[in-house]
């Protein structure tokens, strides 16, 4: 069911959950997750009380530069250009005896970049070619921290921050893109 509140419009999911949950999808869908048997009224007052939330998140994403997938030009260039970053961050991670690791390229939609610390190897989004150099220093020091930490817990931040201090802004530059995969 799709319902409206006030300048959006959401989707309501019933389903076994004892929660009530608002998100916003990545393609700027407002979706809400309701048990079962929640009372109308209960679920428009409580997408209300979100609303400024959604509204924010929703403004946010219109600012979104769209990078589509499928365009991108990936030759021998760019895939030099990024080695050459993963070259220049790794002797910042000898402290953590990490190992050099085997990097891929692929073409994905829904990150940045991913790593295999049991295989060794990262994978980086050809899409990365597409965004300025802080953005690729930032998602290059990120897969090279998941060698030393796997998850996202405090204690990986900690040596993100240590290898690049000012990650947090780079972070949220990188944030102004978003992946999509056809028109
Ligand atoms: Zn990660």
């Amino acid at each position: 069911m799709v319902y409206q509140c006030q300048d959006f419009s959401y989707e309501v999911m019933r389903k076994r959950v004892k929660h009530m949950t608002i998100r916003v999808t990545p393609k700027a869908e407002v979706t809400v997750t309701v048990p079962l048997r929640c009372p109308e009224r209960q679920i428009r007052e409580f997408v209300a009380a979100k609303s400024g939330w959604v509204r924010r998140h929703l403004a946010e994403m219109e600012k979104k530069q769209v990078i589509f997938v499928q365009d991108i030009t990936f030759g021998k260039v760019e895939e030099e250009e990024l080695l050459a970053l993963v070259r220049a961050y790794l002797p910042a991670f000898a402290p953590y005896h990490v190992m050099e690791p085997q990097i891929r390229f692929r073409r994905m939609k829904s990150r940045w970049g991913s790593c295999n610390k049991t295989r060794g190897t990262i994978t980086l989004n050809k899409a990365l070619c597409m965004v300025p150099q802080e953005c690729r220093i930032y998602v290059v020091v990120h897969e090279l921290a998941h060698l030393v930490e796997m998850n996202h817990s405090a204690a990986f931040y900690r040596v993100v921050e240590n290898v690049l201090p000012e990650y947090k802004n780079y972070e949220k530059r990188l944030r102004q893109y978003a992946l999509q995969d056809e028109k």
